[in-house]
């Protein structure tokens, strides 16, 4: 039965930042070695994590990824990402970080047992990321998740089109921004899955291929019920991820078929070409009360988020050497120029911010402009928002990428009409340049 050909593959990641940029070395650890794997994903306030054990790891393997919580590892980090599936079939289940990892022999036995713990990508946001922010009244819901991923190395993955409602009158939150997500933001499903921050009201999902469960594709025994959730097991379904609709269909307990939203994943089990083991997936599933809705990714979308004329941030250090408005043209010393932003002097290369999150419309050599970003930043007061950012040196953002507010997104340079190293600052509304002094205020 192809079911039971299972098969993994894995890959460890050692290098010198949290990052894992400065890459020292890849090791790759495939079947047959024998692994026992426990991983678990869940949503907010659910713990996560993975448990495995290798067999047999050759000693030179076992050096180099032991790393022991009680020695400084300040300098070592090691990424993990975990393939497992049906013959060449494989499914990322977990990508994360090493947390501990030691190797045993068993009194009697003669195997090797090489011990990892580890913490999925992203894990570090809920348990240590980042430190208290106050948000009061009128903030953006989507200024808060900003906060929760800007320092981390997440990506947005879908995000409810609910949630950018601002914070009610009278209300301040104090705290961290991924608790007061999940405290006062309980009606969405928060998680973060393969470095994905997905926010989901009630009855959305992530669009995906529906995965059909059912007595013959291996559905294990009766659900177990619980008020709306429900608790399958099955034989090892690699291809199970958070977020996800999940179709139930089964002819022995049609009482339970249905469409589900998968609420939380375990695997645990033996992937082994010498022992028989069992390998199980473990899913809890929601049923809601609405009829499920798909929610598209943010990168596959454009910025529908509202903005206000408060909340914008700077988008470089440096001083005002030109206003908006009418001037002496720098370059022909023409008068009655309308200059429709404002110059902004600072270091080549001093790192430029997006002044407001948004979408990217447009990178290229523009001109005049030189090299330059434009975004769509949503509407304020029913009014379509532009920036424009020009006489970059470079840029660091794609076109079609969503960014946040205080991202780098280019560098300060004297490309195209430009005298010397500066930012060119523009703010349209509906099209037409306005003083950008009304968003990002006076310098
Ligand atoms: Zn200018």
């Amino acid at each position: 039965m192809l079911k039971l050909q299972r098969n993994y593959y894995c890959e460890f990641i050692i290098a010198k930042d949290e990052q894992l940029k400065e890459i020292t070395e890849i090791i790759t650890v495939k079947y047959p070695t024998t692994l026992n794997l426990s991983t678990s994903i869940g949503s907010y306030n659910t713990p996560n994590s993975a448990n495995l054990q290798f067999i047999n790891l050759s000693k030179e393997i076992q050096g180099k990824i032991w790393k022991d919580v009680f020695i400084d590892n300040a300098s070592k980090h090691i990424g993990f990402n975990l393939w497992a599936g049906y013959g060449n079939s494989l499914a990322n289940v977990f990508s994360g970080y090493i947390d501990e990892c030691t190797s045993y022999k068993q009194a009697g036995s003669t195997d090797w047992v090489t011990e990892i713990k580890a913490y999925p990508q992203g894990a570090n946001i809920y348990f240590n990321g980042l430190s208290n922010a106050t948000y009061i009244q009128g903030t953006q819901r989507s200024d808060i998740i900003q906060d929760l991923i800007s320092s981390k190395d997440i990506k947005l993955g879908c995000l409810s089109l609910s949630l950018n409602k601002p914070i009610t009158k009278n209300q301040t939150l104090i705290g961290q921004p991924m608790d007061l997500l999940g405290k006062n933001f309980a009606d969405y499903r928060i998680f973060i899955e393969k470095k994905e921050l997905h926010i989901l009201a009630d009855s959305e999902v992530i669009e995906n291929e529906t995965l059909i469960i059912s007595d013959e594709t291996g559905l294990l025994g009766s659900p177990r019920r619980a008020n709306q959730f429900l608790e399958i097991d099955m034989i090892f379904e690699p291809q199970a991820s958070l977020g996800r609709m999940i179709t139930l269909k089964s002819n022995t307990m049609p009482q339970f078929n249905g469409d589900y939203i998968a609420m939380s994943i375990k695997h645990y089990g033996t992937i082994s070409p010498t022992k028989s083991g069992t390998l199980i997936t473990s899913m809890v599933l929601a049923k809601p009360n609405d009829k499920i809705q798909e929610v598209p990714r943010v990168e596959e979308k454009t910025y529908t988020g509202e903005t206000t004329t408060s909340g914008w941030q700077k988008p470089v250090k440096g001083v005002v050497t030109s206003p908006f408005g009418k001037r002496t043209d720098p370059i022909t010393g023409k008068t009655q120029t309308s200059h429709e932003g404002i110059d902004i002097g600072a270091n080549l290369n001093t790192p430029v911010v997006a002044a407001a999150a948004g979408i990217v419309t447009m990178t290229k050599y523009y001109g005049g402009y030189g090299m330059c970003v434009q975004m769509d930043n949503g509407t304020s007061n029913g009014k379509k928002i532009t920036t424009l950012y020009g006489h970059l040196s470079s840029w660091n953002v794609q076109n079609g990428a969503m960014v946040l507010k205080g991202q780098t997104i280019g560098y300060v340079g004297s490309t195209g009409k430009s005298t010397g190293p500066h930012l060119h600052f523009e703010v349209r509304e509906n099209g037409v340049p306005v003083d950008p002094k009304k968003y990002i205020g006076t310098f």
